[in-house]
């Protein structure tokens, strides 16, 4: 019955079905599986008298005729009042709804919900839903909210969701029973239904924990079993931990590393003394050191003779890493593979890597895109690669000899650990969390619209002092073209305010190798000031630039100003961060200035996280969140719960045979996250 369409289940109209389905719900599973987003307590009715005001306040009584108005303004306001049982009055207000008029025409008895205001010496309901009072209303009580569309009010989902919710009872256990009478939780059936229409606020969390808890089971599961799969391939080069070798290498280096580069390199040589291919992710904040860490793991392999390769996301960053493993390991031939790289170049490369003549290749997605086989390749690292997922995994592996490589994932984006666990669950983590000593911590500075000036003398005084300049222009969304144009007005407005000094822009509309020479010639001091959008580049190593300006800063998350901060302030001259804003709204207020007291990326995140939630953070598409109903992903005690249970299912069947449903879902989820 579940799987019967809602044309045949449900009595309404085509239009109405129409918009379901334009929703995804078909069926009836369908929409048994559209979740309330939060709940109302009802069960409460108070006479206006006892009325809290800013919460949501029931009451029954009269409500008199909605009638039309307009504001001052001109927008479309809708009034009636409101008489409880007692005789207290109250005014309700609804705005844009003018079809409530014709709903509302007569004084009815009804049971009204709303938030309570107080303003000008008197309270009102403002929006308040009604309904006409009968004694088995199914909207009193605890009663679901959903997330209202054009044309399906929550009322009316949550009439149809009744009309069919006895189906509820059709739906098949998913969790293995012992993990169900471990955590006490209710069966499916007994969840769905207590989820839409729950008897009391206790039963209501605990559906609300096992359908959350389903979920993230469920990717747990997924995780593993690719986790699983990865390593069970074997093949891999079993590469012994040569202490000697680590050794003399650091004492070449002119720093000693940190404890936790040390750690994390650790971690990375252990996996590859195994036959079975690492696959782990190193995370450090901007400037942590990750790139001596993959040098030092990439070492021994060198050696033997094997090859190397390192993804980047871009060419500039690619060449950059070049020029510094060059420098690092500059005994191993080592080459370039670009997609700028002229036809001819290319042919004579792709000779020399398939011949296993070149041992270390950097490039970016080109590596896996061109003609190019690694008949020696034993240990890749793929940086800032946040999509590189199971399909490009297996792209690289079809280009490897007869070994399946290592894999090393660098991310700067700072992710707590129980987010980490749900976005890479099927990875090991390594997090380099300390930052070299010595550094002096940037000077952030929110700057309001009449500091200004002084904040361009100060800029101007660094440039006399032969520093260089970053400026950032302000985010404009999913548009280059617009972004391209600020880049150039701001880049008129600086040739004003700068008249004396070299200024070059970038963006994103500029041909790859006009780019990169506006790049070099800034690092190779041409300009003073360097103007760009948000999409240029993180991780550039420009180390005589001591300023980072943001334009338009409240448009960026702290995460973003954070990498964009940690361009400045990679050496030991005192480094400057400038937080331009026009707004002057609290809440971005309070966002920035939390960039002025925080200089660690985790913390920042976390706010971050608080604030904005981890869609707006991390973007969905880009960063791989799964698409969660129920669960959060900043739950970690959950996560961490169904992480240990997943495992142990792992550990005894792991292709779930057993429970045929779940790897139903399981399969379902692998599919998602293979075509993303
Ligand atoms: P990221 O983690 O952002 O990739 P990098 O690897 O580019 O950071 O390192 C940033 C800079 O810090 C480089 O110039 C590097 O040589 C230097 N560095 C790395 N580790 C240390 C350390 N332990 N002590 C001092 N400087 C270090
Ligand atoms: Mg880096």
């Amino acid at each position: 019955m579940l799987q019967v369409k809602l044309t045949i289940a449900l009595r309404s109209t085509p239009a109405k079905l129409t918009l379901l389905k334009g929703m995804g719900i078909i069926t009836v599973e369908d929409l048994l599986l559209h979740y309330p987003f939060r709940h109302e307590d009802k069960s409460e009715l108070r006479a206006i008298n006892l009325f809290n005001v800013q919460e949501v306040n029931t009451s029954r009584g009269m409500l008199g005729a909605i009638q039309n108005h307009k504001t001052k303004f001109g927008k479309r306001i809708q009034k009636a009042t409101f008489t409880d049982q007692e005789g207290a009055i109250i005014e309700c207000v609804w705005f844009n709804q003018p079809y409530l008029a014709n709903q509302w025409s007569e004084i009815r008895e009804v049971m009204i919900s709303g938030r309570v205001k107080y303003s000008g010496g008197k309270m009102s309901f403002q929006a308040p839903t009604i309904e006409p009072w009968s004694d088995h209303l199914i909207h009193a009580g605890i009663v679901p909210v959903y997330h209202e569309t054009e044309g399906l009010t929550s009322k009316w989902l949550r009439e149809k969701i009744h009309s069919i919710i006895d189906h509820a009872g059709e739906f098949e256990e998913v969790l293995p029973e012992d993990v169900r009478k471990q955590y006490q939780f209710p069966s499916k059936a007994e969840a769905i239904r207590t989820v839409h229409f729950p008897e009391n606020r206790e039963q209501l969390e605990r559906a609300k924990q096992m359908l959350a808890f389903e979920e993230l089971f469920i990717l747990q599961l997924n995780a593993l079993q690719q986790k699983k799969a990865w390593a069970e391939q074997g093949g891999a080069v079993a590469m012994p931990l040569d202490a000697e070798a680590m050794k003399k290498f650091q004492e070449q280096l002119p720093f000693s590393l940190t404890d936790a580069q040390k750690i994390s390199l650790y971690h990375i040589l252990k996996d590859c003394e195994k036959e079975q291919p690492m696959l782990r992710m190193l995370q450090g904040d901007v400037g942590s050191g990750k790139t001596v860490v993959a040098a030092m793991a990439m070492l021994s392999f060198l050696r033997k003779g094997y090859q190397c390769v390192v993804m980047s996301p871009t060419e500039i960053l690619a060449k950059q890493h070049c020029v510094t493993l060059k420098k690092m390991l500059p005994e191993f031939p080592c080459a370039l593979l670009i997609g700028s790289v002229s036809e001819r170049e290319k042919t004579e490369l792709q000779e020399n890597i398939s011949t296993g003549k070149i041992q270390l290749i950097i490039g970016t997605h080109a590596l896996i895109q061109e003609k190019v086989n690694f008949p020696q390749l034993a240990f890749a690292v793929i940086d800032e690669q946040h999509r590189f997922g199971v399909a490009q995994r297996a792209e690289l592996v079809e280009k490897s000899g007869k070994h399946i490589p290592h894999l090393l994932m660098m991310s700067a984006t700072p992710i707590p650990r129980t987010l980490a666990l749900t976005i890479y669950g099927d990875q090991e983590l390594s997090v380099i969390d300390q930052m070299p000593p010595g550094r002096k911590p940037i000077i952030t500075k929110v700057v309001s619209a009449t500091a200004r000036k002084q904040a361009t003398l100060f800029i101007d005084d660094q440039i006399q002092k032969g520093r260089q300049i970053f400026v950032i222009c302000p985010l404009i969304q999913e548009s280059e073209k617009l972004e391209a144009k600020s880049v150039l007005e701001e880049f008129e407005r600086l040739k004003q305010e700068f008249p004396h000094r070299r200024i070059a822009y970038l963006h994103g509309k500029m041909k790859t190798d006009e780019k990169d020479e506006v790049m070099k010639k800034f690092k190779e001091k041409h300009y003073d000031i360097l103007v760009s959008t948000s999409v240029i580049e993180v991780g550039i190593d420009i180390p005589n630039a001591t300023v980072m300006v943001i334009e338009g800063s409240e448009r960026f998350g702290l995460s973003q100003l954070h990498q964009f901060r940690g361009r400045v302030g990679r050496n030991d001259l005192q480094s400057y961060c400038f937080l331009f804003s026009t707004k002057r709204e609290q809440q971005s207020l309070r966002r920035l200035k939390a960039m002025q007291e925080h200089t660690d990326g985790f913390k920042l995140a976390e706010i971050d996280l608080e604030i904005r939630g981890p869609g707006e953070v991390y973007g969905y598409r880009q960063s791989g969140l799964p698409d969660l109903k129920m669960a959060s992903i900043m739950d970690g005690r959950t996560i961490a719960m169904a992480r240990e249970k997943a495992r142990e299912l792992i550990e005894t069947d792991s292709s779930l045979i057993k429970f045929p449903l779940l790897k139903k879902l399981v399969e379902k989820v692998k599919g998602n996250s293979a075509r993303a």
